[in-house]
């Protein structure tokens, strides 16, 4: 054979062959050995525990029964022929029966021999039966690599792989197979000292024990080994880019303090700084000062105040001869940024533009002519900034708003905008807990604004339902009366926007006969809407024209109405919990008390229920992450976010946070003791970077 290791195409493998070979690899993305070892089960069935068939239950997933088969029937015709055996222990009778494959049972079954069955347990007409159990002979005689199968894996796969019977059974059986031929030639990835100080198992024990584990003691070493693993190889990556951009890059100097920041900070800021926002900016000005290039990630609740640490450290570049642009993920929230930038400068001190997918050709000419003689020297827009016709005289400093929906090769986009790549500087309202912002944005530092700024009185929240409407009403009208203005929020999702619409219709009649014309004036701001007419829509309510604005989710992010103290979310039930957090984080924003007033229907399930009352309980962002991680799993976030980030296969977010900081301290140290790999100890990772394409390519920037 050509192949001498685990990187044999499948199709070598005996019981597959090309055609399920190419099935393999069309619905699992699966070529090799390798890829097929690396496929874990997902959950384990005990084999060792034995149910007597009085035990039987309906609700019990997978059972193994041993008993004998007292009789073997063939009955019915055609579609619904069928093999049914009685099959008894000393405590019951129960039936086995299959559809399928009865040449099989014909041939193997017989009356009167003991076998273990296993399967799921029905129950109908007075009596237990399992279909198409699997049966194997008792007393077990299986013997091999892994032993006897006491915990049985559980592996998952497609209909189409079901249907060329590669179920989790059909799966184990090759996984299995493979093990035995071919376990020598799995080599360790980690370096012997580190098995040695975290007392891990070999990768060859790991992967056996991972697939047929001996008992539950090896099933969790065998975890905990993949999952060390899974974790340090990321932390080895990301911090490999880090150190290797440190060494690269050269970043540009900010070591002049200069009259536009001073200026900005003793006569024109109309507030003093929170303490954590002075925190950030200094920590800013440290990296800065440095020579190399600034990776930053701050992390604030909503209305913690980012934009203005965006704003000093954009003021920072243009003190140092450098220009400064702010992208956001939206128009809308673009043109929020612009504005507010340009109103908390006075209109003084600094050039700021704006370019957005909306700016006319015409504009876009000026635009673009000012950019690179340098006479604009904050440039706020959308996705339209790393187009690659946007060419900047001197760019210093980008600040990313909103991060999660930047993608980390955008973000390498944005190096190549000058010959110094610019210093990055990410935001994001949506707290990240902290294992994720480890995983994810591992190579960036990472600031916290922890602090809101003073004399916010937190939002207080209430869970009402949907026969408490009219309470509701009249808590609007009530501070209405106040001068306050109010939000009333639906939630809008693709699959169902026609039901969202008539929601939404039904929600606006509704509105407009309890706050009728003209005492009340409505904003309606939704999707279907195009650019201007929402912008026409917004503004109405951001200059206290209308009292109330009724709008889809596209409020979410970044607008801010200080005035607006009640949000009104209506089916809340349907909203995420970041996304709720989010949403109430548009009130709160002014000196008056603010009101968050969830509205659902009556009937909740266990989950949404959970979101509502951690809403009602708490405005602390952080908490609200962790818990949303928790009850939406790690891979709804990650699969959802970006593209390019990291997918895990064993370890998990919520529960590994232990040894995923073990994994990241080790490789912390490794670097400081060994910044280069030279140690022949660390060969092993120096081959697995060598392999691996890290995402940037480093010659193509400088
Ligand atoms: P976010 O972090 O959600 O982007 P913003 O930057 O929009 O928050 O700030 C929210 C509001 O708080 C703005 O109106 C802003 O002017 C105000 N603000 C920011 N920092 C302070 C401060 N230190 N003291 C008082 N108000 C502040
Ligand atoms: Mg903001």
């Amino acid at each position: 054979m050509f192949f001498s290791n685990l990187e044999t195409p499948l199709a070598y493998l005996k019981g597959v062959g090309p055609k399920r070979a190419e099935l393999l690899q069309k619905e699992l993305g699966f070529f090799t050995y390798e890829h097929l070892l690396h496929h874990y089960p997902f959950r384990y069935i005990d084999r060792t525990r034995f149910y007597k068939i009085r035990e039987l239950n309906p609700d019990m997933p997978l059972v193994q029964v041993i008993g004998k088969v007292v009789s073997k029937e063939t009955i019915g015709e055609k579609q619904k022929k069928r093999i049914v055996i009685k099959f008894e222990d000393e405590t019951g009778r129960m039936e086995l029966v299959w559809f399928q494959s009865l040449k099989w049972v014909e041939e193997n079954i017989y009356r009167g021999n003991t076998y273990i069955a296993f399967g799921k347990p029905n129950f109908f007409n007075g009596s237990f039966s399992i279909s198409h159990p699997d049966l194997e002979n008792y007393p077990r005689q299986q013997t091999g690599v892994a032993g006897n199968i006491t915990l049985q894996p559980i592996y998952s796969s497609t209909e189409k792989l079901k249907k060329a019977f590669l179920d989790s059974k059909g799966i184990q059986k090759l996984i299995y197979q493979l093990l035995e031929l071919h376990v020598n030639e799995v080599r360790e990835t980690l370096p012997k000292y580190i098995l040695e100080k975290y007392k891990l198992i070999s990768k060859k024990e790991a992967l056996i024990s991972i697939h047929f584990p001996s008992n539950t003691n090896m099933l969790q070493q065998a975890e905990r080994r993949l999952k060390f693993e899974e974790l340090f190889f990321i932390q080895l990556q990301l911090l490999h880019n880090k150190h290797l951009r440190s060494l690269k890059f050269k970043g540009a100097l900010f070591d002049n303090v200069g009259e536009r920041i001073n200026k900005f900070y003793n006569e024109v800021i109309p507030f003093d700084l929170t303490n954590a926002q002075k925190r950030v900016i200094k920590e800013i000005r440290i990296d800065t000062q440095r020579g190399t290039q600034m990776n930053r990630l701050v992390q604030g609740d909503v209305g913690s105040g980012k934009t203005v640490v965006a704003l000093m450290s954009m003021l920072l570049a243009n003190d140092n001869g450098y220009q400064a642009c702010m992208m956001a993920p939206t128009e809308i929230l673009a043109r929020q940024h612009y504005e507010s930038l340009v109103g908390m400068l006075n209109g003084e001190l600094a050039n700021v533009a704006i370019l957005t997918g909306t700016t006319t050709k015409k504009q876009r000419a000026i635009l673009h002519a000012q950019l690179e003689n340098g006479e604009i020297d904050i440039l706020v827009g959308t996705h339209a900034l790393i187009e690659d016709k946007v060419k900047f005289k001197n760019l210093g400093l980008v600040v990313i708003d909103e991060q999660h929906r930047f993608g980390v090769e955008q973000r390498a986009k944005l190096w190549r905008k000058n010959s110094i790549p610019p210093h990055i500087l990410v935001m994001t309202a949506t707290p990240i807990p902290r294992t994720l912002a480890m995983t994810l944005y591992g190579d960036l530092d990472v600031s916290v604004i922890d602090e809101l700024p003073a004399g916010r009185k937190p939002i207080e929240t209430k869970h009402l339902l949907e026969s408490q409407r009219m309470r509701m009403f009249g808590f609007m009208k009530q501070e209405i009366a106040k001068g306050r203005q109010v939000y009333v929020v639906y939630p809008l999702i693709k699959e169902s926007e026609k039901l969202d619409l008539l929601h939404l219709e039904a929600g606006i009649e509704q509105l407009s006969y309890q706050f009728p014309l003209p005492q009340y004036q409505i904003s309606i701001v939704h999707g279907k809407l195009n650019n201007v007419d929402k912008q026409f829509e917004m503004q109405r309510f951001i200059d206290g024209k209308t009292q109330i604005m009724v709008a889809t989710t596209v409020i979410e992010v970044g607008v801010n109405v200080p005035n607006a103290s009640v949000m009104v979310i209506e089916n809340a039930e349907r909203f995420g919990l970041s996304q709720l957090h989010q949403l109430r984080g548009r009130v709160g924003r002014g000196a008056e008390q603010s009101f968050c007033i969830l509205m659902s229907g009556n009937k909740l399930n266990p989950t949404s229920k959970k979101r509502l009352e951690t809403m009602v309980r708490t405005n602390n962002g952080f908490e609200i992450s962790e818990i949303d991680l928790e009850l939406r799993g790690p891979g709804d976030i990650t699969g959802t976010q970006q593209s390019g980030t990291v997918e895990l296969k064993v370890a998990d977010l919520v529960k590994d946070q232990v040894i995923l900081k073990e994994a990241r301290n080790t490789v912390i140290e490794i670097f400081d003791l060994d910044p280069n790999l030279e140690n022949p100890d660390n060969s092993l990772l120096r081959s697995f970077l060598a392999k691996k394409n890290t995402g940037i390519s480093f010659d193509k920037i400088s």
